[in-house]
């Protein structure tokens, strides 16, 4: 128990300031989990350089390792670096038109997404038009109309004869002609990026009205999703980003790289390939997403709730000025218990679900109760015990094992542990700050 209980002070006493030991050896496993997850190795390179020049030197906040800490502002600039707050559609302001174009390359999504707003905005009250520029594909023009109708929306078409721009300019006619709010023009794509594909969405650009021109990417295509989004950004200038088909296993690495590449916001996330799987984007469970920590940042999460500062800071004095005692014991025991207590400790940490089955060494049952045990004792013991256990003698002990229900050997063998921790906390006082040993990063 002493050792568990070491464990639980290291996480109460405040650990002063990372250091650049700290902020490397986490840096390290971050840098793994953002190349893991298809994140560009230049925009990790300077990511990582620019959250290390934040957290060197910065308060690891009590109820953190140094370890958690760094991740802990690793999220925050992650978040930052994907805009910090969800961004929308923008649109025209009354009744006027707003003319949204959409791009990317063949089987990003630009249809089935292009049918997915339509849906969105419908909810929203705005009349929109959908338009079939894609004349290339085959069948292309069938699917707009077919995903159109599922949506209540129209859409216009004139077969694959004409020339996209033509059937671009045509359809705003009609939508003004008809007092639509919105007309989204679905364009077509090719396989890669190619000249004549740019050239026609330039074209269409260039003489129609577009408010708003969408890039459509594909998440599982990592990092060539991003290098499609600098090379439409440049060539036809983009307002925003859809990246789609996040319900794969893509870790989404693309988004925090797209963002960080071309400087515009993605605006929607694709999550299937039903009409109604279009979702918001929101920066802060991308970046948890892409982190892919298991559940460590809502273990951080719920120590930043759940430790009372306050008493973190009075503990941590009194155990400098060795004042340890039984009082401190329990309390420490307590801050444990509003963290959730061992088993749920433990079952968040990446690959410790506790749901797969048994943990290697500890037995967390046990734990808890032989902590209940603990806390049982100490409530018996008086008030001028707990602050001076040189008082227990034998009677007492006896006294306290009976009204805890315990026998007294758990008893002494309580207050030989407390009294082995109190020696050690005099022998190292570097255990209160400064000097730090070995531990696990999380
Ligand atoms: P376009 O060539 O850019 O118009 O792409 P499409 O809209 O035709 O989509 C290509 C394929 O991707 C289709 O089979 C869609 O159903 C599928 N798709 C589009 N968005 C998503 C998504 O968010 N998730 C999944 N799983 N599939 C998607
Ligand atoms: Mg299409």
């Amino acid at each position: 128990l002493s050792e568990k209980l070491q464990n639980v002070f290291r996480n109460l006493r405040s650990k002063g300031r990372l250091t650049e030991d700290d902020v490397k050896a986490a840096l390290k496993e971050v840098k793994m989990a953002l190349l893991e997850a298809d994140v560009n190795f230049k925009v990790v390179k300077q990511f990582t350089k620019s959250v290390q020049e934040r957290a060197i030197g910065q308060d690891v906040m009590n109820g953190l390792n140094p370890g958690q800490m760094v991740i802990k502002i690793v999220n925050e600039e992650m978040v930052k670096l994907m805009g910090s707050e969800t961004t929308e559609l923008a649109f025209r302001p009354g009744k006027e038109l707003t003319v949204i174009m959409m791009v990317g390359l063949q089987g990003a999504g630009k249809t089935t997404t292009t049918a997915k707003i339509a849906g969105k905005l419908k909810l929203k009250g705005k009349k929109t038009l959908l338009a079939a520029c894609d004349v290339y594909r085959p069948a292309a023009i069938e699917q707009l109309q077919i995903n159109g109708e599922k949506q209540g929306v129209e859409v216009f078409t004139m077969g694959d004869k004409n020339k996209p721009v033509n059937i671009a300019k045509a359809a705003v006619e009609h939508a003004r002609k008809n007092e639509f709010n919105v007309l989204i023009i679905d364009t077509a794509g090719r396989l890669h990026v190619d000249e004549d594909m740019m050239a026609e969405l330039e074209e269409i650009k260039e003489q129609v009205d577009v408010f708003q021109t969408v890039l459509v990417v594909d998440a599982m295509t990592g990092q060539d999703a991003v290098n499609v989004a600098g090379t439409f950004d440049e060539k036809i200038g983009i307002d925003g980003v859809i990246l789609t088909k996040l319900d794969g296993d893509t870790r989404g690495g693309a988004a925090l790289s797209i963002r960080a590449v071309t400087g515009k916001p993605i605006l929607y996330v694709g999550m299937g390939e039903k009409l109604s799987d279009l979702e918001q984007f929101y920066p802060d469970r991308m970046a948890s997403r892409i982190l892919g920590m298991g559940d460590v940042l809502s273990m951080i999460e719920k120590a930043q709730e759940n430790i009372d500062e306050e008493k973190a800071k009075e503990l941590e004095q009194k155990m400098r000025k060795n004042e340890f005692d039984f009082d401190m014991y329990l309390e420490s025991m307590s801050q444990m218990r509003k963290m959730g207590g061992f088993s749920s400790l433990l079952g968040m940490l990446p690959g410790m679900g506790l749901g797969n089955g048994k943990m290697p060494d500890i037995d967390t049952d046990e734990a808890e109760k032989s902590l209940a045990r603990t806390e049982a004792i100490i409530h018996s013991m008086t008030k001028k015990e707990r602050t001076n256990p040189s008082l227990l003698n034998p009677s007492r002990k006896q006294r306290i094992a009976k009204g805890a229900g315990v026998d007294i050997s758990e008893v002494n063998r309580l207050v030989k542990q407390f009294e082995q921790m109190k020696k050690m906390m005099k022998k190292m006082p570097g255990m209160m700050g400064g000097k730090r040993g070995k531990r696990g990063m999380f």
